[in-house]
């Protein structure tokens, strides 16, 4: 079949590697790519936020399935407007992405289905978020939800804190907002992956991430430094329960509100005490976790994404190798500052590309015939053994051989589970 990929980062690079290789695929093109997938797919130049360019590339290419790797063409409709044409397409409806895109959508549907979650309570005036932090006091988590949502968190220890993040996000230039202020929880972080074509939920994985920039999990946030996969905090009795109190139940609430949620559902776990509650939902895999969790999948994940497509999950499983795998982001030095862009990256050519070793691209391009860092994050050297200390090992034997100057890597990735 002919496959279509949205998408240009380290997440797509890995799904198109894993897909490449299911003998199910026959073409494969990915949108706009990037200079690490143009060596196993052609990349395509296309708006992927425009419905109508899509729905014309997909058809004028014989297209028979699309993958949707980020969550702006989500947003933006496109899965639906592919839908609507009769296109195979895994990713959800633009109605089930406000499981991400909203986050006062999320907190109702968990109070709905009694999912637990941190309490929360949502303000549209100033004053009274202000009144409500003063009164309930810190450590406390104010979030900015409506358009400027995504860079709004923030997570205040104290009152003072508090009230000047609430100031921004109504003094902003954002328009009119609405902020949910939510308790503070205590505990370990993890993400869980599952698979949902509207009614059955499969598993595909768990993972833990890097997202400060320094070593300790010290300094500014970012999209994420590295990852690793499984994570050991989720237990499969963790597992179990999460599934229970928190997927199943969301994916019966939207089914029952007539926005049954289709594709791959990214639980954001806090753990403490042997009891998992939600953070946050996304609606489309992690970056890099997806990179790690590609390592571990392989050719399957073909399959698995056709099933959820095609709603026959129920008959769908996952053939687990009892392995680990480690990402170590490269980025820009810089990032997540001002970076410099345009510089030269030696050494990827002489680097392994094998099941147990991948560098996967997240910001590179192609020119004159050498390849450019184009992004912040720029590089996921990917490991994969049977221990998380031989996927650990391989994946920086890759960084150490790579020879880019202006970039630079977290040394520590995976230090809690090693
Ligand atoms: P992301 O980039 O992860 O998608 P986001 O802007 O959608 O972020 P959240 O995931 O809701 O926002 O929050 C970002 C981070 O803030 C979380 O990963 C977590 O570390 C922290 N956080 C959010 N809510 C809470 C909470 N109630 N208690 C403690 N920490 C929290």
């Amino acid at each position: 079949m002919n496959i279509l990929i949205l998408g240009g980062g380290g997440r797509e690079h890995a799904l198109a590697w894993a897909i490449r290789q299911n003998p199910k695929c026959d073409r494969l093109i990915v949108a706009p790519g990037n200079a690490g997938i143009a060596g196993l797919a052609d990349c395509a130049d296309l708006d992927v936020l425009s419905r109508a360019e899509v729905l014309d590339f997909v058809q004028d290419n014989a297209i028979d399935f699309v993958v949707v790797g980020p969550e702006a063409p989500l947003a933006a409709g496109v899965s639906d407007a592919l839908r609507a044409a009769g296109i195979l397409v895994f990713g959800p409806s633009q109605a089930a992405a406000q499981l991400e895109a909203s986050k006062t959508f999320t907190k109702e549907i968990c109070d709905a289905c009694a999912a637990p979650t941190a309490a929360w309570a949502r303000f549209t005036d100033g004053p009274a978020a202000r009144d409500h932090v003063t009164a309930t006091g810190a450590p406390i988590v104010v979030k900015a939800d409506g358009l400027a949502a995504g860079k709004g968190v923030t997570v205040a220890m104290t009152l003072a804190e508090a009230h000047a993040a609430i100031d921004a996000i109504f003094d902003g230039e954002f328009g009119k907002m609405s902020v949910v202020i939510e308790e503070f929880m205590e505990g370990e972080e993890a993400s869980f992956f599952i698979l949902s074509d509207g009614t059955t939920c499969l598993p595909i994985g768990t993972a833990q991430d890097h997202k400060r920039v320094g070593e300790g999990d010290s300094g500014p946030n970012t999209g994420g430094m590295g990852a690793y996969s499984p994570a050991p905090v989720l237990t499969p009795a963790l597992q179990d329960q999460v599934m229970a109190r928190i997927v199943r139940p969301t994916i019966a609430e939207m089914a029952r509100r007539g926005m049954p949620f289709q594709g791959v559902l990214y639980a954001g776990l806090m753990i403490q005490g042997g009891q998992a509650r939600l953070v946050e939902y996304n609606v489309r895999f992690g970056d890099p976790e997806c990179q790690a969790l590609m390592m571990r999948l392989g050719a399957q994940i073909l399959d698995l994404l056709l099933a959820c497509a095609e709603e026959r999950l129920a008959e769908a499983q996952v053939v687990w190798a009892d392995d680990h795998a480690l990402t170590v982001v490269m980025a820009a030095k810089g990032y997540p500052g001002a970076y410099d862009k345009g510089s030269r990256i030696a050494g990827l050519q002489d680097l392994p590309e094998t099941s147990f070793q991948m560098t996967f691209h997240a910001g590179t391009a192609g020119s004159d015939g050498a390849i450019v860092a184009t992004g912040g994050r720029v590089l996921g050297c990917t490991g994969r053994g049977t221990t998380l200390a031989e996927a650990h090992q391989r994946a920086y034997a890759l960084v150490d051989a790579i020879d880019w100057p202006e970039g630079f890597c977290r040394r520590d990735i995976g230090w809690r589970a090693l």
